[in-house]
This record gives structure tokens, C-alpha cells and sequence, in this order.
């Protein structure tokens, strides 16, 4: 696996023109100076770009250390899938509208947090040893009616399964919402949050330092869900990414 991605560095120095699809995250070396027209954040000497799921093919320029490069965007073909879940979480009753829309911008107020200050220094870990039982990108209809997209990665997981931090930071969120059900979220620094979703039990509190491997929930099968398992979100400056390709990636840069 490091080879591919030293093979994609070396491309890079050389200036070959970098492609990459929808709903995956670019990791880009640089020294001194970069210009990009897309959200990013930076870790050390990496310049990392979410590329959001939503956004269609196109070609971007990038300037980095002063040499330009061709970045072309491309869509992936995500598998689609049809869900059958509770009527009410599709079509949530008026009297919880208020509850919603409240997590909605509470969730927007966290991820548009950037803090300064980074928590990752050792490479990511997946929150349990299990299958992953929904990729992140499906494109999804519930109940036959409502369209959207799996913004996360899923894994088997029974209720009661010990779920772990997947790297060092701040818990700034640990609640029951009404889609998400149980759900930790944890600040990793430099606009980069760990979001675990369906919990059934919370190990942490907000405001909590959390070291990787920590057990921080117990997995559940809250929210809007078809059956028990454990979703893991991974969000860069607001922009939901395919957790397995980011963790992929940024362990490939990243040493023990
Ligand atoms: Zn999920």
C-alpha cells in the first residue's frame, strides 16, 4: 500500500497531472508556499483537500512551491442501495422538527471549528476489528421516498461492542440525536473531526482528552438505522470524506 501512494508523491514532484473522485481526500507535500481554490487544512508539511461527494467533475489548477499542477476531479461510481427504515425518520413528526434542525446547526457550528493546535501524531485505527457491512458513498432512497448518500463508513457490529477512539483529540460532542442516535464526536485539531454514530452507551464526556484506542462508547442500534452497527464519519473542514480511503492515506504519511 505504501508504494502506490510514494508512487502518487513521486508523480507529484515530477508534475504529472493528479487526478482523484468524488468523496476522497488529496494529500499533497509541500514546503513553503501552496495556493489552492478548494477547502483544505494542512498537517505538518502535508497540504490535505477534502474533495466533497457532491462536487461534479472538473479540473483545478493548484500552485504549490511555486509550481503549478493539474488536479482533475472525476466521478466515482458509488453503488446505490434502497433502505427500508422507520416511517418516522424519514418523515420525522412536526413536534421534532424544532430537536432536528437544533442538531443540524450544532453539528455545523463543531465542524466549522478549526482549532489550531493537532492531537494526530501516530497513525488512525479503526474504532472495532469488524465488516464493513456499507461502504461510504452508496447512493441511498429510504423508504422509496428520500434520496441521499452514505456519508460514512459502517461496521458489523452487535450492541455493547466497545468502540475506540481512532486517533488522539477532544470529545466535543457525546449525546443522542434524532438520525444520528448515539453519537461521539472527537476534535483531532486542524479541522478534522472522528464522528461514531448509533451508540448505545458513551464512556466520555464533552470537553474529555481522549488518547487513540480509547474506549469511548459502546457501540448500539440508535437513529435512523435498518439494524445494529456502528457508522464512523470522517469530517475535514466540514466536508464528509470516505473514512477508509482518509485513514489509508494519512497513515501512509504518518509513522508510529
Ligand atoms: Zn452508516
Amino acid at each position: 500500500m505504501k508504494k502506490i501512494f510514494l508512487l502518487f508523491v513521486a508523480s507529484y514532484l515530477f508534475g504529472a497531472a493528479i487526478s482523484i473522485y468524488n468523496g476522497q481526500t488529496l494529500l499533497i507535500p509541500f514546503k513553503k508556499s501552496y495556493e489552492v481554490n478548494l477547502s483544505h487544512t494542512t498537517l505538518k508539511s502535508w497540504l490535505i483537500i477534502p474533495i466533497p461527494y457532491t462536487m461534479k467533475p472538473a479540473t483545478k489548477k493548484l500552485k504549490i512551491d511555486g509550481k503549478t499542477i493539474s488536479l482533475t476531479i472525476k466521478q466515482k461510481k458509488y453503488p446505490k442501495e434502497q433502505l427500508e427504515v422507520a416511517s418516522s425518520k424519514v418523515h420525522p413528526p412536526k413536534s421534532l422538527l424544532k430537536r432536528i434542525a437544533k442538531e443540524y446547526q450544532e453539528a455545523k457550528k463543531i465542524y466549522s471549528t478549526t482549532s489550531q493546535q493537532s492531537y494526530i501524531t501516530k497513525p488512525f485505527i479503526l474504532p472495532l476489528q469488524s465488516k464493513i457491512t456499507d461502504p461510504f458513498g452508496v447512493a441511498r432512497v429510504f423508504n422509496n421516498r428520500l434520496k441521499s448518500y452514505h456519508s460514512g463508513t459502517d461496521f458489523r457490529a452487535r450492541v455493547g461492542t466497545p468502540v475506540k477512539a481512532i486517533n488522539d483529540g477532544v470529545v466535543v460532542l457525546a449525546k443522542k440525536r434524532y438520525y444520528a442516535g448515539g453519537s461521539v464526536i472527537i476534535n483531532h485539531g486542524r479541522g478534522i473531526y472522528s464522528c461514531y454514530y448509533h451508540l448505545s452507551r458513551f464512556k466520555v464526556k464533552p470537553g474529555e482528552r481522549v488518547k487513540r484506542g480509547q474506549i469511548i462508547a459502546l457501540s448500539g442500534k440508535s437513529g435512523r438505522i435498518t439494524g445494529p452497527h456502528l457508522h464512523l464519519t470522517i469530517k475535514i473542514k466540514g466536508i464528509s470524506v470516505d473514512p477508509m480511503q482518509f485513514i489509508y492515506l494519512m497513515n501512509a504519511s504518518l509513522k508510529d
